[in-house]
């Protein structure tokens, strides 16, 4: 994830983070957990596959019934006592729809019992004022709303009637205390109706918002023009909108991006960004999270399905993240020494990391360069961005 609003606006500064960087991710407070210096990952939980739409966007391995073999009420509260015993800083939910599982708040309860901090990911559809209320009881603090369903016309995807879809239940939400965002899937489909939006988001009141690339059947050339005209749009708006939280997901090259735009005018405050990103340390797949799919398989991250590394039906989680022989997870945590192609040559590759899940997609091996990236530093240098060592050494 790449908070474009707190690295722009330095809402929380190189020396905040690094009071907090070799405490237990636990300790941390919870905006600052991404920087937290753990061995313990944060934990993407799909619980089911189960989900009350069938989306085109959809990127999960979602259907309209569970899977016969999805983890059992007991199997579940035994995982979450292991990652209670491990002291997982954050346990994020996801589905399918989450709220389609009929012991959700016996799980939600038992966890939040447990000291574990959960936030809920979900198409909201499904939530009631009573159903508000027991999210509220069950300590979830946050609920991020995937609008692909709600936004889905027919084929088409309408975000903005799907904005006005979810309005009551992020009403019943804030009435139960319960925070919310909401996450946007933008490409070529809409990515015109950018500006309206964000405008609709505005409008409902909601004070942060999370924007996804749908990536699917992409031709990468295109794709790094559509993210290139996506981020400037971003970074534009959360420069002129400050009480917005504008958030990226699945692109750590984002992040270098923004740095490359901010160290063409100030430098200074380009130098504090990049501290802050190093802290945070790019694609976390494997090193800072682990996903853990409805059958208890082990992912690297939810983008990765076809790499799994254990089951926690056989093995403990703490087992197979702390196993040495595994030498996906020890490459995935010293990546900068691995990668190769344009990646291998970025002089801000640890920053970012590139991303395994796609290379080993388009070339069966997670080290190769990502192919989706539009931020490389030789290419932003042609595009007449200059670079942190060039800019100081333009001012001396
Ligand atoms: S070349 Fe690789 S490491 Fe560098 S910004 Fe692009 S994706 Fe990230
Ligand atoms: S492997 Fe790719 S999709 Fe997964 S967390 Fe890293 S950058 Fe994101």
């Amino acid at each position: 994830m790449i908070n474009i609003s707190r690295l722009l606006k330095v809402r929380e500064t190189a020396q905040d983070v690094e009071k907090h960087h070799n405490k237990r991710a636990h300790e941390v407070p919870k905006h600052l957990v991404r920087y937290a210096n753990s061995k313990v990952p944060m934990v993407i939980w799909n619980i089911t596959r189960k989900c009350n739409f069938s989306c085109n966007m959809c990127h999960l391995d979602s259907a309209l019934e569970a899977d016969s073999d999805e983890l059992t009420t007991q199997e579940a509260i035994e995982f979450i006592d292991q990652m209670a015993s491990m002291s997982v800083p954050l346990v994020s939910v996801y589905g399918g729809e989450p709220l389609t599982r009929d012991d959700f708040f016996t799980l939600a309860g038992h966890a939040h019992n447990k000291g574990l901090r959960i936030i809920l990911s979900s198409n909201v559809a499904l939530i009631t004022k009573k159903t508000a209320g027991e999210i509220a009881e069950s300590g979830i603090s946050y609920v991020g709303i995937d609008l692909d369903g709600l936004a889905q016309i027919g084929g088409d995807m309408d975000v903005i009637a799907g904005l006005e879809k979810a309005l009551p239940a992020m009403e019943r939400l804030r009435d139960a205390m319960v925070g919310c965002g909401v996450r946007i899937t933008i490409g070529s489909f809409n990515l015109s109706q950018m500006p309206s939006i964000i405008k609709a988001i505005e409008n409902t009141g909601l004070k942060r918002f999370a924007i996804c690339q749908h990536l699917e059947g992409k031709d990468w050339k295109a794709l790094k023009e559509e993210r290139r005209e996506i981020m400037d749009f971003l970074i534009d708006y959360a420069m002129k909108n400050p009480e917005m939280e504008v958030v990226t997901e699945n692109f750590y090259a984002d992040g270098v991006y923004l740095l490359q735009r901010v160290a063409k005018h100030e430098p200074e405050r380009a130098a504090e960004m990049e501290r802050l990103l190093a802290m945070q340390g790019g694609c976390p797949a494997g090193d800072r999270i682990v996903n853990v799919d409805y059958r208890g398989n082990v992912h690297l991250c939810p983008y990765w399905q076809s790499r799994t590394i254990g089951n926690i039906r056989e093995q403990k989680l703490s087992d197979i993240w702390s196993d040495e022989e595994n030498e996906i997870l020890a490459m995935m945590r010293d990546k900068t020494h691995y990668l190769k192609g344009m990646c291998g040559r970025c002089r801000r590759n640890h920053l970012c990391m590139g991303c395994g899940a796609r290379a080993e997609v388009m070339c069966g091996d997670p080290s190769e360069e990502d192919p989706a990236c539009y931020a490389h530093d030789s290419r932003a240098a042609k595009r007449g961005i200059t670079t942190l060592k060039e800019t100081a050494r333009n001012s001396r």
